[in-house]
Formats: structure tokens, C-alpha cells, sequence
């Protein structure tokens, strides 16, 4: 078993700069978590500290049940992958893929044996005999991947590996990943700021922010239950919709005096009053009004066709807020219309004006 444990983890490093401030996640056994958020969050920082090259400030990291805050990386029984493959130029793929049991002792048939096997899964067969340059980027990424199968591991770490890839190869690797985690089932963490690659690739995923984690969740609930304004703003694109209200008996008002009603969709009759955020999804607005919540009437300011969608930004005619609405390609709509958007049940966001958690 290799559950990961992350309890109460921080990070402050030299100089005073708290880059974790206090992460608990329990990693299931042969599950994939992806730890995903903007630049400078902490990603990688964890990443490190859970993999032993970055010392943990407080709090423990376990793996398969076992403290390994003082271990050394090498005896943590984890295999890392990272943006730049670090392969050794000199060496052929069998030897990459080898080194690393070779310097532990293994014997030259179970080597044999290990990279072999790893090089069918990966289809690097026919390349073994090569050197990296004479292989694509992709190629030379299945290597990186292979040297860290070879090991069996308990844990996967990726840090990013697939972002020196162009966007074709990237997708191709994305599914490449995710047949291999099928096939393997090795518990990892993986590190992206790319939310398709999150989405797809998760079981659950960490979403970041300012060194803590503001929600843990499968991709599904942290699409549709988004626990705060960031998360919600972060996933999805294009991004969410806020729009500022105010709570009624009903439902909520919009700036400009509109009303839209909510029935069942919150428990948030009596706070009457409360300054919050409506949150809607692009996708989530529609133009048959029998189908959805509220009528929300704008007009078109610009309309971007892309074929299978039709992106319409809008402004509110009560208040002038603005409003971004996908629709599908087939929707007739021209600069200087005036449209009614109703919102798809269910998918109705609320939050606290101030500090922007779900209500
Ligand atoms: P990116 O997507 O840009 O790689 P990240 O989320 O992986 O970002 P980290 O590399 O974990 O971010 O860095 C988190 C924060 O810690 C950043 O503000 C960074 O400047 C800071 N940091 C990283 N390494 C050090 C260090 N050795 N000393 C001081 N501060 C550091």
C-alpha cells in the first residue's frame, strides 16, 4: 500500500518567506492527485518536499503509512519526473533507463528484465540502442517516464513534465499518461498549471493558492461546487461570470434592481440583505428561457464565432455589468442585440462578497 500523507505540511524558507501555509491531503492508494494553480502558489515547493529535496518546516509527509520527513530522497521509494528530462546524453535510452538499478546493485538479468518491460509498455523498443538527440521530444519523455517506471516505485512525482511539448504532442502525452496510470495504478502527485491536463488526468485534484490549498476535489466537484471566487474563476474556461448581488426572500437582486429568482437552488432564506457574488458559467447561460432560472436581458456588445461556439460578450441593461455567454454555434446572434439569458438549473454559484467562499 502507498497512501501519501501530507499533515499540516509547511514551508518557510531562508530569509522568512512562508511558501506553505498548512496543507492536509491523504493521497489514496493508487490514486492520482494533480496539484494545479498559478504561478508562485507552492506547487512545486510540496511537490519537493513531499519527493525530500526541499526540507519541511512543520508538519509530516508519510508514504505507505511511514514518516519520511528525515529520509534521504533515495530511500523515500519514489521515482520523479521533470519538465526537462535530465537524460544523460551519452547514454543510450537502454542504459538511461538502466542507471538507475545499476547504481543500486540489481543484477544485469532482472535490469534486463525491468527495462524490457517498461520499454514495451512505452513502445520504446525499436529505440533502445539510441542516444537522446536522436529522438523526437516525445520520444525523449516516454525515456524520462520509462527511468522512472524501471524503479517500481511506491509514488510518482511529475513536476510539469509534459510542458516543453508542443500542444499536439502535449495531448498526445496527456492520454499516453493516463493509459499508463490505468495499466499501473501507482499512487502520484503531479504538478501542471495547464487545467486540461488537471481535469483530464485526476482523480482529485488540489487547487492552489498563496501557498494554501483552497479545495481538494474530484475534477466534476470542483467545476459544479466551486468552493470560492478563485477556484471558480480559475477552472473553466472562458471564466466564470461574477456578478455582484445582494440575497432577497426570493433569490437575489442584481446591481441596476433585477431580480433573479433561486428557488431550491440555496438555503439562504433569512440572510435577506448579505452582499454576495452570483457566479455563472459561460456555458451555463441560455437563451431558451423555459428551460432556465431568471431572465437576465443584455445586449451585445461583440460576437466571436468559433464553430462549435458562439462566445457573446454582453453587458447587463440594468446595471451595465458585464456578461460572457457560450452558446452553441448555431445561435443567430449580432452585435446590438438585446437578448434574455436564463441560467441552467443547478448551475447557480453564490458567494461571500468578502473573502469570496461558497455560500
Ligand atoms: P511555478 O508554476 O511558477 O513553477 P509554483 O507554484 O511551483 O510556481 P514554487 O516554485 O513552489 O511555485 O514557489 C512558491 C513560492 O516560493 C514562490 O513565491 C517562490 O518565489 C518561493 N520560493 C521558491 N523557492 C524558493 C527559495 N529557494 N527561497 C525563497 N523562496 C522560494
Amino acid at each position: 500500500m502507498a497512501e501519501v500523507g501530507i499533515r499540516g505540511v509547511r514551508k518557510t524558507y531562508a530569509g522568512g518567506f512562508e511558501a506553505i501555509k498548512g496543507i492536509d491531503c491523504a493521497v489514496g492508494d493508487g490514486e492520482f492527485l494533480v496539484m494545479l494553480g498559478p504561478s508562485g502558489c507552492g506547487k512545486s515547493t510540496l511537490l519537493r518536499m513531499v519527493a525530500g529535496l526541499e526540507t519541511i518546516s512543520a508538519g509530516e509527509v508519510s508514504i505507505g503509512g511511514r514518516v519520511v520527513n528525515d529520509l534521504e530522497p533515495k530511500d523515500r521509494d519514489i521515482a520523479m519526473v521533470f519538465q526537462n528530462y535530465a537524460l544523460y546524453p551519452h547514454m543510450t535510452v537502454y542504459d538511461n533507463m538502466a542507471y538507475g538499478l545499476k547504481i543500486r546493485g540489481m543484477s544485469k538479468s532482472e535490469i534486463e528484465e525491468r527495462v524490457h518491460k517498461a520499454a514495451d509498455i512505452l513502445e520504446l523498443r525499436p529505440f533502445l540502442g539510441r542516444r537522446p538527440r536522436q529522438l523526437s521530444g516525445g520520444q525523449r519523455q516516454r525515456v524520462a517516464m520509462g527511468r522512472a517506471i524501471v524503479r517500481e516505485p511506491k509514488v510518482f512525482l511529475f513536476d510539469e513534465p509534459l510542458s516543453n511539448l508542443d500542444a499536439k504532442l502535449r495531448t498526445q502525452m496527456r492520454v499516453e499518461i493516463n493509459r499508463l496510470q490505468d495499466r499501473l495504478g501507482i499512487t502520484s502527485l503531479y504538478v501542471t498549471h495547464d487545467q486540461v491536463e488537471a481535469m483530464t488526468l485526476a482523480d482529485r485534484m488540489m487547487v492552489m493558492n498563496g501557498g494554501v490549498a483552497e479545495q481538494i476535489g474530484t475534477p466534476m466537484e470542483v467545476y459544479h461546487r466551486p468552493a470560492s471566487t478563485f477556484v471558480a474563476g480559475f477552472i473553466g474556461s472562458p471564466a466564470m461570470n461574477f456578478l455582484p448581488a445582494r440575497l432577497t426572500a426570493a433569490g437575489v437582486e442584481l446591481n441596476g434592481g433585477h431580480a433573479v429568482p433561486l428557488p431550491g437552488e440555496t438555503g439562504m432564506s433569512g440572510a435577506a440583505g448579505r452582499e454576495v457574488t452570483l457566479g455563472i458559467r459561460p456555458e451555463h447561460l441560455t437563451l431558451e428561457s423555459g428551460r432556465g432560472i431568471g431572465d437576465i436581458a443584455v445586449r451585445v456588445e461583440l460576437v466571436e464565432a468559433l464553430g462549435a461556439d458562439t462566445v457573446v460578450h454582453a453587458r447587463l441593461t440594468s446595471s451595465g455589468d458585464p456578461l460572457l455567454a457560450r452558446l452553441p454555434g448555431s445561435a443567430r446572434v449580432a452585435t446590438g442585440d438585446t437578448l434574455h439569458f436564463a441560467i441552467t438549473p443547478g448551475e447557480v454559484h453564490l458567494f461571500d462578497r468578502q473573502g469570496g467562499r461558497r455560500l
